[in-house]
This record gives C-alpha cells, structure tokens and sequence, in this order.
C-alpha cells in the first residue's frame, strides 16, 4: 500500500540524526505503529522522485534481522520514510547496564545474518553500520536499518558533519583524503561491525574524544595504531578471536560473513537456547530509565541553584 501523510497521526521524537529526525507515528488505516524519518533535501521534485523510486527496493529487503519499511514520499524539500518502529530503540542508548557474552554473541550473530542476507540477496552493502543503527525491540529480536540502497539520496545528503564517531575503515579514511570515493567493499562494512561489537561491549565509543585531542588525531589512529579489542575481564578468547578477525587493518585480511557465522563465538550461541535477551533488553530499559531520570534531576537542580 502506499502511504501518504494524511493517514499519520504525529507523536513523539525518537532521535536526531546527522540528517534528519526520526517520530513515532500511527498508521490509522490499519492501526500500526511506526517510526518516521524525514530528511530534509534541497532538491526538485525530479530528484526527490528519483529517490522514492530507488527506495522501493526495499520492500524486497524482508528479513527477520532487517527494520521492515513500509514506504516513502515526498513534501516538498522532505523526503519521509517509514519503517517498522523498535520499542526498545538503538543499541548505543541499551549498552550502558553492560552486555553480557551471551548477548553480545546474539547481538553479533543477528548484525552478521542481516548483513549476508542484504549482500548474498539484494547485493546490498551496507556502509553505516554503527550502534544507532541496530535496533532492538521488546521481544529481544536485533534489526539493521539505514542501509545504503539510494545511490541518488546518498549523494544529496550533504556531508556536512561526519560526525565525532567514525566508523569508517581504514582504508576509506585513506581513499577519501584522496578523493576516491569507489573503494567501498563488504570488508569495509566488516570493520564498522567490529568496531560496532567492541562499542556494545565497552560501553563506550572505542576512539574515546577524551584520548584524542580532534577529529584528526582520531583518524589517525584508527588508520596507523593498532585495532581496539574487546576487554579481556569480561570477555572470552573466543570473542576477543571473533572481533579481531573483524578488525585487520588490511581490508584483504578481514573475515568474510560466512567465517564469522562459523567462528565458535557465534556457533556457541547457536546451542544455547536460552539467552534471556527479553529479560536483557528490560533491564537494559530500566537503567536507561534511572540514568535519565537522575539527569533530569541534577539538570533541575543547578537550574534551581542558578536561579
Ligand atoms: P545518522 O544520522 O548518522 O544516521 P543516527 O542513526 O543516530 O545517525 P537517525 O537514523 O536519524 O540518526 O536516527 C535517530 C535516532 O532515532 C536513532 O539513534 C534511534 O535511536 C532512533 N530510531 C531510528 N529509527 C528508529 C526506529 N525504526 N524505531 C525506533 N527508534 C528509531
Ligand atoms: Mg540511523
């Protein structure tokens, strides 16, 4: 069916991006909840047209660890796309209560089967895999989003900002300070998932802003210094393995999708039936909850000391 924005009822933010933001929605006409993105493109309607036609690929991209879309259009400069709406949000706000192997290990396995579904299937790669792009919802189930399939909205977006947290590979670093922008390979999108792996893990961006004085020290430490690892107090040799498999600088040397299927990091998890990720996701919520609340409280407080 096609959406259009008459059948929305507007509710509440759910997140900022580099681009655009994203609201929760009810589709009336059938009572579905969804989360809404638009973005905002300087650009006329031939192209906006062009983009809504290349996002229809996407109702092709079903899988149980792929965000559902359910379509796009257009008003004016906006384009605004929607999708299935993940009750429990992206991973970067759940990792704070720590991650526990067993999880980490569902969590790894579910971003590797998305990403083999969208390359093997859709010949898709990914090229923004990062911790605000893997959703979670209630039930405990791991979906990707964001994925790179409009060649046309891509190149509008404009790159104003790439951000404080980069999870580019090395070797993009390196090819666009050169300005060669062809060299995006799946081994590119392996690196960002590690990277991603590590993040959850830690609890925290592995290229810290407190270690690096700017964005171009970060760089280049993520192009000349070694790779991060997973800690070694929380986490099994099979993980750190899996991740450092992951995370060679040499885009050649890193592990193909089906290699990290077969590590034993992700087969362990295939035998252990029972990983609470329901029971995970909800005390994942509740301390996400604390923590905001206790914000909100000091906030309160030194604007009451101010005043
Ligand atoms: P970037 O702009 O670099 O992609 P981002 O992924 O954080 O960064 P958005 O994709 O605009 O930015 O998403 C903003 C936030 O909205 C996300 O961090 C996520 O928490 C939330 N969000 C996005 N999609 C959904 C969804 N389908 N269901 C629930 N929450 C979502
Ligand atoms: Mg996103």
């Amino acid at each position: 069916f096609n959406i259009n924005m008459e059948q929305l009822q507007l509710n509440e933010e759910l997140g900022k991006g580099n681009y655009g933001t994203v609201k929760k929605v009810l589709h009336k006409p059938t009572n579905v909840a969804m989360a809404m993105k638009e973005i905002r493109l300087e650009l006329d309607s031939a192209k906006l047209n062009a983009i809504i036609m290349e996002l229809d690929i996407l109702h092709r991209a079903v899988a149980p660890e792929i965000v559902e879309f359910y379509g796009a259009f257009f008003i004016e400069s906006c384009v605004y796309y929607c999708m299935e709406y993940m009750d429990a949000g992206s991973l970067d706000k759940l990792q704070g209560a720590g991650v526990p192997e067993d999880v980490l290990s569902r969590i790894a396995a579910s971003m590797v089967r998305g990403l083999k579904f969208l390359k093997d299937d859709l010949q898709i790669i990914h090229r923004d895999v990062k911790p605000t792009n893997v959703l979670v919802n209630k039930k405990g189930e791991i979906k990707l989003c964001d994925f790179g399939v409009s060649g046309q909205l891509e190149k509008s977006l404009a790159k104003t900002n790439i951000g404080c947290q980069s999870y580019m590979a090395p070797e993009r670093i390196k090819g666009e300070s050169q300005n060669n922008l062809g060299t995006y390979t799946v081994s590119s999108d392996v690196w960002s998932l590690g990277l991603s792996i590590i993040e959850i893990g830690l609890g925290q961006y592995p290229y810290p802003p407190e270690t690096y004085s700017n964005v171009f020290a970060q760089l280049t430490a993520i192009v000349h210094g070694d790779p991060p690892e997973l800690p070694d107090d929380r986490y099994s040799d099979e993980a750190r393995h899996w991740v450092a498999r992951c995370l060679a600088k040499k885009p050649e040397d890193r592990a193909s999708y089906s290699e990290l299927l077969e590590h034993p990091f992700l087969q362990s998890d295939r035998t252990r039936e029972n990983v609470d990720m329901v029971g995970w996701v909800q005390k994942a919520l509740e301390y996400r909850e604390r923590k905001l609340a206790k914000e909100r409280e000091a906030a309160c407080n030194n604007h009451l000391q101010s005043a």
